[in-house]
């Protein structure tokens, strides 16, 4: 293509919303525009990263032998109410009616109507197992739409679902998805890892995260270094180490999570200034756990998701690693603790320490002399209490885990009977029974692979794509083009030869000066840049430019195609 065609819509100013260095690479290479919050068109340059991102899945979607359907944005009410997730769902799930006053949504996730259609459509355990696809627009009503594209309200998600008779035959299809999964990003060219994770509202009980590494990451992720073990923190399990000052009178079995929120996040729940959040720490006992929530600098150390906290903000002050020892009271029917004593052990690890008096979920229901260091009888509802750290072993006794930041991009689960049997999606099985068909469900965000891409590979000149997801792999940089005959020539044989070898090349044909031209290149991150000069074609040689490198090479313009390929 020609950037004379109106290709590019490069802008200087950075949007004062976009705080990740993906979303102002995104507005200012002119991938998106925003048209409201957490909604964004996709501009030309944009889309068609957009689509290698599609591409790549499809193929190996289609590879893994699933099926491609297309289902309706626009669900009835009915299913989500044979789920019960009508009513469990919450605010994230955009609702609406018709003219005629009936309920509808649009889909955020499509177990339900996929779950119609299998109970419809499959007659016989012979057509099992099956996967079937889409690649869609989904829809969910965030509570805090940001970053762009990464965490919007409409985007493009690839959803996969499979049936089965058997456990055996889903952990097969698991397993099949969850090697196409590690095809598609190595395909993609990120670093990434798959995680043990919480299933969340999907459900289920087997699930694995699929996380981009970047330090803009909102979750954390534990991974040793002694074995394969990795999972999302939530999600992680503590050892604790033989003699650390955190070895308390209880085993800590589970541990939460540090995932990052903004402080607006923390002052949005709370309804309280951001001041008055900044360095607080929020205790709260909800239906079953204890949590700890610690704010440092702009981070939330959160053990939990902040969707599900409620509870109150107590304020605090402290230095880092300090040991801090102090009381804090809820309010009258609250949830919450009443004195509290903390010591922060490490930069992400809270402990709580003597005794304290916990509020509970239930009215004037307290527990009285609750103490980490001594024996005691644990309410057995409190225990997430202790964040994996950094150097803690890994719970397979194989080595030490480490903390990394990443983005959730893909997400598997086996889903087992939980929306087969309520939706009573059966089948006559090979004794003639009839059987309630097993479940899994696999999703990769299509949009926020585009951002989580830049967020782990740019510099400060802009966005230096993997060659895979590229717009374009070659630009083709003419010098005065239009001061000379030969060179427009020459470049524009150049073009046609490299676009009848199938080269993805875009071609900077406008009248602009060639630091704004390098500048636009490097912005949008093309790969390759042949810089063609009146000078450079009397000695029969273009310069070639690489995005990653500093150096330029001279190579003869007759064996440019061959250096190419
Ligand atoms: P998150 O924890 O980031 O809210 P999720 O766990 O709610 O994501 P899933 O239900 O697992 O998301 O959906 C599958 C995938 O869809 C996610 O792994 C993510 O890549 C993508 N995704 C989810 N929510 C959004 C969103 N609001 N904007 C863009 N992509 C999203
Ligand atoms: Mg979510
Ligand atoms: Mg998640
Ligand atoms: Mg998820």
């Amino acid at each position: 293509m020609r950037t004379s065609q109106n290709l590019l819509n490069t802008v200087k100013e950075i949007p004062a919303d976009a705080v990740v260095i993906s979303h102002q690479l995104m507005i200012r290479a002119g991938l998106i525009r925003k048209l409201a919050a957490g909604l964004y068109t996709w501009l030309p340059l944009g889309l068609r990263v957009l689509r290698k991102v599609e591409a790549i899945v499809r193929e190996e979607m289609d590879r893994a032998g699933a099926l491609e359907v297309l289902m309706p944005a626009l669900q009835p009410a009915e299913l989500w109410q044979e789920t019960g997730r009508w009513e469990k769902y919450g605010p994230e799930l955009a609702r609406l009616k018709d003219r005629h006053d009936r309920d509808f949504c649009l889909g955020p996730t499509h177990e339900e109507i996929i779950t119609d259609l299998a109970r419809n459509e499959i007659k016989s355990y012979k057509q099992l197992p099956i996967t079937y696809y889409q690649i869609q627009t989904k829809f969910r009503d965030e509570i805090r739409p940001r970053f762009g594209v990464m965490r919007c309200r409409e985007f493009i998600m690839k959803d996969a679902y499979s049936f089965h008779l058997s456990q055996e035959s889903l952990q097969e299809t698991y397993d099949l998805m969850h090697q196409a999964y590690t095809t598609i990003f190595t395909r993609f060219g990120l670093k990434f890892r798959a995680v043990i994770a919480d299933s969340g509202s999907i459900g289920g009980a087997v699930s694995h995260e699929f996380h981009v590494l970047a330090e803009s990451g909102e979750d954390a992720i534990a991974f040793s270094d002694g074995s394969d073990y990795a999972a999302n923190i939530e999600k992680a399990e503590v050892v604790m180490p033989k003699g650390s000052r955190a070895k308390a009178g209880v085993e800590l079995k589970k541990v939460s999570t540090p995932s990052q929120h903004s402080i607006e996040d923390v002052s949005q729940f709370f309804n309280a200034p951001v001041q008055q959040c900044l360095k607080t720490l929020v205790v709260k006992g909800d239906d079953g756990s204890l949590v700890a929530l610690l704010l440092r600098g702009d981070h939330v150390l959160n053990p939990i998701k902040a969707e599900k906290i409620e509870g109150v903000a107590v304020p605090l002050t402290f230095a880092s690693d300090a040991e801090i020892i102090q009381s804090c009271h809820c309010k009258p029917g609250s949830i919450g603790p009443i004195n509290l004593n903390i010591k922060i052990i490490a930069d992400r690890s809270v402990t709580l320490m003597s005794d304290f008096v916990c509020g509970a979920n239930e009215d004037g229901q307290h527990f009285t002399g609750v103490n980490w260091e001594r024996d005691l009888s644990l309410p057995n509802h409190i225990e997430d209490i202790r964040t994996v750290v950094e150097g803690d072993i890994s719970p397979d006794g194989q080595g030490q885990l480490h903390i990394a930041r990443g983005i959730e991009v893909g997400h598997i689960f086996q889903l087992g009977t939980k929306y087969s049997e309520s939706m009573k999606a059966g089948i006559i099985n090979e004794d003639g029974k009839n059987q309630t068909m097993i479940m899994g469900c696999y999703g990769i965000g299509i949009s926020r692979v585009v951002a989580s891409a830049i967020e782990q590979n740019h510099d400060a000149r802009g966005i230096i794509w993997p060659v895979s997801l590229a717009p374009f792999q070659v630009a083709i940089c003419p010098m005065n083009l239009h001061k000379s005959e030969r060179l427009k020539l020459a470049a524009e044989k150049l073009y046609q030869d490299l676009l009848k070898a199938g080269i993805e090349v875009l071609f900077d044909d406008r009248k602009v000066r060639a630091g704004f031209m390098f500048s636009d290149m490097e912005l949008i991150g093309i790969p390759h840049c042949i810089v063609i000069s009146d000078r450079g074609l009397e000695a029969g040689m273009v310069e070639y430019k690489s995005r990653t490198s500093e150096q330029n090479e001279e190579i003869p313009l007759e064996g440019i195609l061959a250096f190419l390929q």
